[in-house]
């Protein structure tokens, strides 16, 4: 195997892996390195909600077109379009959901608001306690454990080199091209790619770059298996809960809600203090949820900027070095900002905008 590439993507997350395919699309020759196993950071432990509700006005159209992505990639990754329901308990919570849901309505989402009799007849295990609700017919769910398994074989289907267990640990620049440093010995590409997640910061340290990225650490459960209680996912006016009932009948539980921990020390941990009101919330929302035994909550790690906008372009003050990352809703955008990533790598020009990661940032 040759050690001399045209593009280095440091990191096999949903970001990295879906820019390499584009990459390959276009020609060139890509490597992705990845210091565990591909998709086994955030886009291998997220909960896979791919809701239009929750996301942010001006992701919109990169929501839109992740969608459309999704729906192609399909069973293998574990796919469903069920249509969501967002919920407020309180009129505080209903004018949010009107203010919210009519923004981003207008931003293109297929949002209606929805009577409680007609919740109540779709939806009947929801809570009678709800007094305001909207719907979306294009939301749905995929299985983030699935991640890894799909991208590794869409790779391998493309021809693309991959290196597990093989991550970067220092990068050069030398004689007009990039030297990385890994256990399986140096790597050399023309381009760089950094899609290291939660991991950006120390990456872009290696070639003396200082990223504003932060790091949240997003906690997520799953019930044993019920009988069937929900067939949509479920969210709050507030964004602090996603639920859903996978086929097998464990209903997944997360929101945001924060545990402890570091992306160097490895893995993060779950906090009763922030668990329990996750889970009440869901019980509060989903009553049947009650009787269900909480089998397992785990946390993973979602880098940010301060303006909540993605890292997606050159990296500043290195030529021929790029970097994407920090997308809100990433998981459901990935797919498709991942290709625009390609496109601007290939010298081809986006179908949207990207977003500059040399802007100044300023808190939203
Ligand atoms: C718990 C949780 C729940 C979430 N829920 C949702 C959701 O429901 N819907 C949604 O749309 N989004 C969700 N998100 C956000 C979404 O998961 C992320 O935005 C997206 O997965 C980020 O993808 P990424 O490729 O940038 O990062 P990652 O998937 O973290 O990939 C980065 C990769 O880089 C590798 N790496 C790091 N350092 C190095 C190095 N030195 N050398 C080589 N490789 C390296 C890591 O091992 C990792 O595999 C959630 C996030 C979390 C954490």
């Amino acid at each position: 195997m040759t050690d001399s590439y045209d593009i280095a993507v440091i990191g096999g997350g949903i970001m990295g892996c879906s820019t390499a395919l584009r990459l390959a699309e276009g020609g060139m020759w890509p490597i992705v390195l990845d210091q565990g196993d591909l998709g086994q950071g955030a886009s291998g432990v997220n909960a896979g909600t791919l809701s239009l509700q929750i996301k942010r006005v001006k992701l919109m159209p990169y929501a839109l077109r992740g969608h459309r992505a999704w729906e192609a990639m399909g069973d293998a990754i574990g796919f469903r379009k069920t249509g969501g329901y967002t919920l407020a308990f309180t009129d505080g919570e209903a004018e949010l959901l009107q203010e919210r849901q009519t923004l981003k309505s207008e931003a293109g989402a297929p949002i209606e608001f929805v009577t409680r009799k007609a919740l109540r007849e779709a939806a009947p295990n929801l809570s009678h306690k709800i007094i305001a609700a909207s719907y979306c017919a294009a939301d749905g769910y995929a299985n983030s454990s699935l991640t890894g398994q799909y991208y590794r074989g869409r790779l391998r289907d493309a021809g693309i080199a991959y290196r597990e267990r093989c991550g970067a640990m220092a990068v050069r620049r030398e004689a007009g091209r990039f030297a990385v440093e890994t256990p399986a010995g140096t790597m050399h590409a023309r381009r760089l790619l950094l899609a290291a997640g939660a991991w950006l910061k120390p990456v872009a340290a290696f070639l003396g770059v200082e990223l504003p990225v932060r790091v949240r650490i997003n906690t997520v459960s799953v019930t044993e298996r019920m009988p069937p209680l929900i067939h949509h996912i479920v969210g709050h006016a507030t964004g602090l809960l996603t639920m859903k009932q996978k086929p097998n009948g464990t209903v997944l539980i997360g929101g945001g809600w924060q545990g402890r921990g570091t992306p160097q020390e490895g893995r993060g941990e779950v906090t009763a203090e922030t668990v329990a009101p996750n889970l009440a919330l869901a019980q509060f929302a989903l009553t049947p949820l009650k009787e269900a035994r909480i089998l397992r909550s785990w946390t993973g790690f979602e880098a940010n900027v301060p303006d909540f906008y993605p890292l997606a372009g050159p990296l500043p003050g290195i030529e021929d070095a790029f970097v994407l990352g920090c997308v809100r809703g990433g998981y459901t955008i990935g797919p498709f900002i991942g290709s625009l990533m390609g496109d601007l790598i290939l010298g081809r020009e986006p179908e949207l905008p990207l977003f500059d990661p040399g802007r100044d940032f300023d808190e939203d």
